[in-house]
């Protein structure tokens, strides 16, 4: 008796503590006739209903998976086709196994680092390179890689005829870009956001910060422009990296979220990836015994 009545107990509390956690960190917003932006925390990610089925982006992770498959069940009774795979980092793609019967599709280099990194997630069935449509009654999704930008494989998501486009990481809307931009290549965040913006879409849901139109887009690689020709100017101008960090102010930008916290972070990613990857102080103008020789 004594051991069924702590078996109760416990099942209660995990009860109790499960249905919190439900309401509080999960939520679904429509943004379009068809598609809807899903919440789980600071991430997000869209899923499409067409008549007869429905298309998943990043599952996030196992626990965000299941309670997203039991509302999908639950509003929409019915078939779960696609999981179509933003990139190969684990905070989004983690949780596949709970879409188990559909077709799960990524980029192929987002497979590949799955596999070579042992992911826990479900594996990708179909990959492609530069492009591909999924088509889904009257709906069709156009996937498309840009070159690397962050993680491995990460493709933009077009969904028409709504006009929404999906992309997670190397945009984000209503925020600074992520602390010291980690794993970021940061040339070719600006490039993949200069293509997109070559792309025709309304709407823009980004896997984290605000939802947006194209214009916040264009807005967002502002910041970025901004923030490489500040400290760009600086390293010509014979500034050191914490010199930067202490002076660079970018004060139209300062209603991002996190601005005051993380542009001097910003700032030395910037730095690192012009010295780096550029190798701006390698250059004969830029190093400092070029000002002694020029003033023979
Ligand atoms: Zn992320």
């Amino acid at each position: 008796v004594l051991t069924a009545l702590v078996v109760f107990a416990a099942n209660a509390t995990f009860l109790t503590v499960g249905l919190k956690a439900d309401t509080g960190q999960y939520s679904i917003e429509q943004i379009s006739e068809h598609v809807y932006r899903f919440t789980a925390n600071n991430h997000h990610s869209v899923f499409a209903v067409s008549k007869k089925g429905i298309l998943v982006t990043d599952p996030i992770n196992p626990e965000a998976a299941r309670w997203l498959r039991e509302e999908l069940d639950r509003r929409f009774s019915r078939p779960i086709r696609y999981v179509v795979y933003s990139h190969s980092h684990s905070d989004h793609t983690y949780g596949g196994e709970e879409f188990a019967g559909a077709s799960f599709i990524s980029h192929r280099y987002a497979r590949d680092a799955m596999v070579r990194t042992r992911s826990r997630s479900r594996l990708p069935d179909v990959t492609f390179l530069n492009q591909m449509q999924i088509v889904m009654d009257d709906l069709t999704i156009h996937l498309r890689y840009h070159g690397p930008n962050n993680g491995q494989g990460s493709i933009s998501m077009l969904f028409k005829p709504d006009d929404v486009l999906f992309v997670v990481d190397w945009i984000v809307l209503g925020r600074m870009p992520y602390m010291d931009l980690p794993g970021y290549d940061i040339p070719g965040m600006m490039r993949s956001t200069e293509e997109v913006l070559q792309m025709s879409f309304a709407r823009f849901v980004g896997g984290h910060g605000d939802t947006g139109a194209k214009a916040d887009v264009r807005a967002y690689l502002g910041y970025l422009q901004a923030l490489h020709d500040s400290v760009l100017d600086g390293i010509e101008g014979g500034k050191s990296l914490e010199e930067l960090k202490r002076d660079v102010e970018l004060p139209e930008y300062r209603n991002l979220t996190m601005y005051e916290q993380w542009l001097p972070m910003n700032v030395e990613a910037m730095y690192n990836s012009l010295v780096r990857d550029s190798y701006l102080l390698r250059r004969p103008e830029n190093r400092p015994s070029s000002t002694v020789e020029s003033s023979d």
